[in-house]
């Protein structure tokens, strides 16, 4: 007889959290792939781009340099200095090395902060719907993540009077992300006023403002930092930032974050605890991301801003759908509820945007995000940052989803 095999018991802090469901739509639909189907993923937030060039030179060059060694704790010299330089030259802030910190992505540089500030039971006011992993990363940090919805005639955004009262004394932070993931709402300083003037009456809450997709705005719209409308708030803000998005860089895992020095030294005993530095190859790739050329960006932007255009327009003209036009970001966050409760052609009724998800994954070929998991329902997000051609499918296939319902 087989010796028992102790049984796995995970922690508490991860008993009810899953692997993220973004990643599960993605393997299923990397599985019908290779099954043969011509499935279509508009499920990962992911640059279809790929990194510049002038920026994998400048890793090959770290690597013949000889950079392969450990680096500064939370960030090169040289990294944070093109830090400040990006927040002085694009936001007009003025920040100091000592003010900067480097991660592994933005998503370590926010984790450390959740793990270097929260107490069992604190609670973290989420301006939903928001990036599922928010939520995740306040509970393995111990904290309570309390969700805000934004109404949709509000762009999605938070109002400030559902802010004040969700604030409460536990409140450690709010987290606010504009252009948003999953909505690409974005917030105008007349926006962001009434929600500083909020923060300014609680001063115990502090504001991580998530600003990856700070350069991925269309039209006219400029994205404004919220401290650049409350300077009074620089001292209580976090500013989360990185390459990922902006220089198609996902992969390099490089983010960066701006903050009181307190903050700051405090996320550095986290990270020197769990992953020591970012890659000194990737953070040579980073530095020149930030100071090298830029044009690339506007390229890029205008190409974004065209498959949006185009995703937009495509899902209003499907009848039940319908889709805000975003001002950021590479998302549509579509409402479906016209389609809940109607049948599929294998007798389904669809009863949730999950539901529809599965069905146009399933018999259409089209991966794409239920909003339940982002905090809102019915509704679907699209990624748009695939070629067009294929998105145009994607379209006619949603269409054609949607019209074979009864
Ligand atoms: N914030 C938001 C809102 C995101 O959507 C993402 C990536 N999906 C991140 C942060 C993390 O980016 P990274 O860790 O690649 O820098």
């Amino acid at each position: 007889m087989d010796v028992a095999t102790p049984q796995f018991r995970p922690a508490r802090r991860i008993a009810n959290i899953g692997v993220s469901e973004i990643l599960k739509i993605g393997a299923r639909a990397a599985q019908l792939k290779r099954e043969g189907r011509p499935v279509i993923v508009l499920g990962a937030g992911e640059p279809d781009f790929d990194t510049p060039d002038h920026v994998k030179d400048a890793a090959v060059a770290a690597i013949r340099a000889g950079q392969t060694k450990y680096t500064t704790l939370d960030g090169t010299p040289e990294m944070k200095a093109a830090v400040c330089g990006k927040l002085q030259r694009e936001n007009g802030l003025a920040y100091e090395p000592a003010e900067i910190t480097v991660g592994a992505g933005a998503k370590q540089v926010i984790h450390n902060a959740l793990m270097a500030t929260l107490d069992e039971g604190d609670e973290v006011v989420i301006a939903a719907p928001f990036w599922t992993s928010y939520a995740d990363m306040v509970i393995i940090a111990g904290g309570v993540p309390v969700p805000v919805v934004g109404r949709e005639e509000n762009g999605f955004r938070l109002d400030a009077a559902d802010l004040e009262a969700a604030i409460t004394p536990r409140t450690r932070w709010l987290m606010l992300n504009s252009p948003s993931n999953p909505t690409g709402s974005a917030y105008t300083p007349a926006d962001l006023r009434p929600l500083c003037d909020v923060l300014l009456r609680h001063p115990q809450v502090w504001l991580m403002s998530d600003e990856i997709y700070e350069h991925l705005c269309y039209g006219n719209f400029t994205c404004t930092s919220p401290v650049s409308v409350e300077p009074a708030l620089r001292e209580r803000t976090l500013i989360v930032n990185g390459v990922s998005k902006s220089y198609a860089m996902t992969g390099w895992r490089v983010g960066y974050g701006a903050g009181p020095r307190a903050l700051i030294a405090a996320m550095a005993v986290v990270q020197s605890q769990s992953t020591t530095n970012p890659s000194s190859i990737s953070q040579a790739a980073a530095i020149e991301a930030l100071n090298g050329p830029q044009e690339l960006l506007k390229e890029r932007r205008a190409s974004f801003e065209k498959r949006r255009d185009l995703v937009v327009q495509a899902l209003n003209a499907i009848p039940g759908l319908s889709c805000r036009k975003p001002e950021g970001a590479f998302y549509a966050f579509a409402g479906c509820v016209g389609v809940i409760g109607r049948k599929t052609p294998s007798g389904e009724v669809l009863q949730t945007d999950a539901d529809f998800c599965r069905y146009l994954l399933e018999e259409h070929d089209v991966a794409v995000v239920p909003g339940s998991i982002f905090g809102l329902a019915p509704y679907f997000r699209i990624s748009y940052a695939t070629a067009e051609a294929e998105l145009r499918t994607a379209m006619t296939r949603i269409a054609r989803a949607v019209e074979a319902l009864s």
